[in-house]
């Protein structure tokens, strides 16, 4: 029988953990041709998300666990997660319920029809405040447009993966990772199916705007540098331009002599100039941060206890 491992990303979710095991068995009960086994990462959450994993553990042999020594975020996450798997498909969902379970039979379906992964993709943004989906709104428009990877609006970190392609994920070994990228990155036959995206009934979003914000920025500088040619063209339309009315200045100069007006136009283009020095350089400063991020080769992260056991068969 084939295996499959539910790498559910957790942080401070210790009311939604029970309901989230509750109804996720009653999914897999109905899918008897796969073993399946959940490997949650308790990415340091405050609250008691550790002890009911604990709990749950002991009462489903199938219940695995890693626990961070601190909160490293939900990428760092997925990546242990998806390290310590050994299963035939990998599905990655969230703990909150948001990514409902009873998708499992259809991406089963969709990763059987000979591709290497099936993900989804939310049909309408419900249960998200405007300004929330206008900043995703942007957000797929501009990655789509400007990076190497492409991906569907509304496209989220709950898919069902092939082993191959999970080999795969691991080997991009960057500290800074941005999962929605790197799965596209990687490529392979990927099947794209809708659903509709659920409220958040339990618990509260771990993102604030400011979050989500840095998130995409993330996003975009890891897998662009379109910004770094953007500053680099306004330079040159710049220069050209300054070159153009040096010529004509000068040429006044010459003819009609000194004028000492211009008060404005110098102030302007001090101005204009110095806005666009200090939004290149901050650009600039973001894929240095990056570069310097990644040059200390940091763990991705540090598991501080698990009950994962490489000798035992802990499928269910
Ligand atoms: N999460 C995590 N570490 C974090 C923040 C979030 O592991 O630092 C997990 C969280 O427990 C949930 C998933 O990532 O399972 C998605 O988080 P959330 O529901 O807050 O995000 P949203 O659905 O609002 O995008
Ligand atoms: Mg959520």
């Amino acid at each position: 029988m084939k295996t499959i491992d539910i790498v559910v990303p957790c942080y401070n979710e210790e009311e939604v953990l029970p309901y989230f095991v509750k109804e996720t068995n009653e999914v897999i009960a109905t899918i008897p041709d796969y073993r399946f086994r959940y490997i949650f990462v308790d990415d340091g959450s405050k609250d008691k998300t550790l002890s009911v994993l604990k709990t749950l553990a002991s009462r489903f042999s199938n219940v695995k666990y890693i626990s961070f020594s601190r909160n490293f975020g939900k990428e760092s996450a997925m990546y242990a997660g998806l390290k310590n798997c050994t299963a035939d498909y990998v599905i990655v969902m969230d703990a909150d319920l948001q990514h409902p379970p009873k998708m499992f039979p259809q991406m089963i379906e969709g990763i059987e029809e000979g591709n290497d992964c099936c993900a989804l993709y939310r049909a309408k943004q419900t249960g998200e405040s405007k300004i929330r989906q206008l900043v995703s709104k942007v957000f797929f428009s501009f990655q789509n447009n400007i990076s190497d990877v492409k991906m569907p609006e509304g496209a989220v970190d709950y898919r069902i993966m092939s082993r191959k392609m999970v080999n795969a994920i691991l080997e991009l070994s960057e500290v800074q990772r941005f999962s929605k990228g790197i799965f596209c990155w990687v490529g392979f036959k990927t099947k794209w199916i809708e659903y509709q995206n659920v409220e958040r009934t339990v618990g509260t979003t771990k993102w604030s705007l400011w979050g989500l914000f840095k998130y995409a920025l993330d996003g975009i500088t890891a897998f662009s540098v379109t910004p770094l040619r953007v500053i680099a063209g306004m330079g040159f339309v710049i220069s050209l331009l300054a070159f153009i009315y040096i010529i004509i200045t000068l040429v006044q100069t010459l003819i009609f002599g000194i004028d000492v007006e211009g008060y404005v136009t110098t102030l302007c283009s001090v101005l204009f100039l110095g806005g666009i020095i200090e939004l290149s350089v901050g650009i600039l400063g973001e894929y240095i941060g990056r570069i310097y991020n990644e040059t200390k080769h940091r763990p991705i992260y540090i598991a501080a206890e698990t009950n994962l056991d490489e000798e035992e068969d802990e499928f269910d």
